[in-house]
């Protein structure tokens, strides 16, 4: 099918992309990659009066080191993302969720940007943004605002970004040196969506055995989960196996899955705890030996 007629427009900037989401009123769509708007069109499951381009602002593609955070613009292509070499140095876990986004062609047009805002529940960036404390700055009419995860996934395919708002950056905290890190998905066919997706960081915290642990989901409900008693079992009790396998029972308990045509939610709830332990165990194998072990 064809899409709907629409009004196209191409701002140069980022001001003007704003004002014209002002002027229709709700009735415009931004448009990014267009690999989840434009099949939205073409099934005419969307309908705006007008699209607004956002291809044209150079501005809103790139990569920044700044101190302690990585600023990562809207528009930077999710290929963009894969080859960073600034990715790869201090957001390992965001590169390595992006292998897992759809094949090629998909990640040279998509954008971190027009991934968030779709809000897709079964997306990897969502679970990265989730598990790593990211947040997005987005802009309109009232000038910036800064949205944590939690306060930017409302609902299945629902933000808090207001009709006349844009997303135009997206915040990370670089990871610390030496984090163990594993994304774990199970997908039908490579390239799929997730059924479940588990983002995973660990870091050891001194040479008493202790950690830090970060886990989140994608897949797993109408938002990414960020399951903190599960890192708090990690917290308490170290990396041992039983610990990992304490921690994943917990994530279990802590997805309320949906059922559908790819799987019933026992089965991605079990899921859940088989790809969090996964993950864990990855992430954990390839962390540097505790301080005591070196100094010996
Ligand atoms: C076959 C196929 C397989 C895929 N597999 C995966 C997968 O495994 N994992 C995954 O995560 N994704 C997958 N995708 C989706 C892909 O990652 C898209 O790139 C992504 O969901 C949307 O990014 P986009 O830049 O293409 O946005 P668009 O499609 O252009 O826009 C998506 C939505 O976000 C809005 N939007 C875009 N940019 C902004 C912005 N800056 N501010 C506010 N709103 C904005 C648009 O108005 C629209 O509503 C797949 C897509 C296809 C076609």
């Amino acid at each position: 099918m064809k899409p709907p007629r629409f009004a196209y427009h191409a701002p140069g900037s980022v001001d003007e992309a704003v004002a014209l989401l002002g002027r229709y009123g709700g009735e415009a769509k931004l448009l990014a990659g267009g690999q989840s708007l434009v099949p939205l069109l073409n099934f005419r499951l969307s309908r705006p009066a007008a699209l607004v381009d956002l291809n044209r602002i150079a501005a809103l593609a790139y990569v920044r080191e700044d101190g302690a955070h990585i600023r990562i613009g809207a528009m930077t292509r999710q290929r963009t993302i894969e080859f960073s070499p600034t990715v790869r140095r201090r957001l390992p876990l965001l590169g390595e969720a992006t292998t897992l986004v759809g094949h090629l062609p998909i990640r040279t047009r998509g954008t971190i940007g027009g991934s968030l805002a779709h809000a897709d529940p079964s997306a990897e960036y969502p679970a990265v943004l989730t598990a790593l404390d990211g947040q997005v700055v987005v802009r309109g009419p009232r000038g910036e605002r800064t949205l944590t995860a939690g306060r930017l996934f409302q609902g299945y395919l629902t933000t808090a970004l207001a009709a006349d708002e844009l997303l135009v950056e997206v915040r990370l905290p670089a990871m610390p040196d030496g984090a163990g890190f594993a994304f774990e998905e199970l997908s039908r066919r490579h390239g799929d969506f997730a059924i479940i997706g588990v983002a995973v960081m660990v870091v050891r915290a001194g040479g008493s055995g202790r950690a830090a642990a970060r886990l989140a989901t994608a897949g797993a409900g109408p938002v990414p989960v960020r399951l903190r008693a599960a890192e708090e079992i990690l917290e308490r009790d170290g990396l041992s196996d039983a610990a990992i396998d304490a921690a994943a029972s917990r994530a279990a308990e802590l997805v309320d899955p949906p059922s559908d045509i790819h799987a019933s939610a026992a089965y991605r709830r079990n899921l859940t705890r088989v790809l969090t332990a996964r993950a864990l165990r990855r992430a954990i194998n390839a962390l540097p030996p505790p301080e005591r072990d070196r100094a010996e």
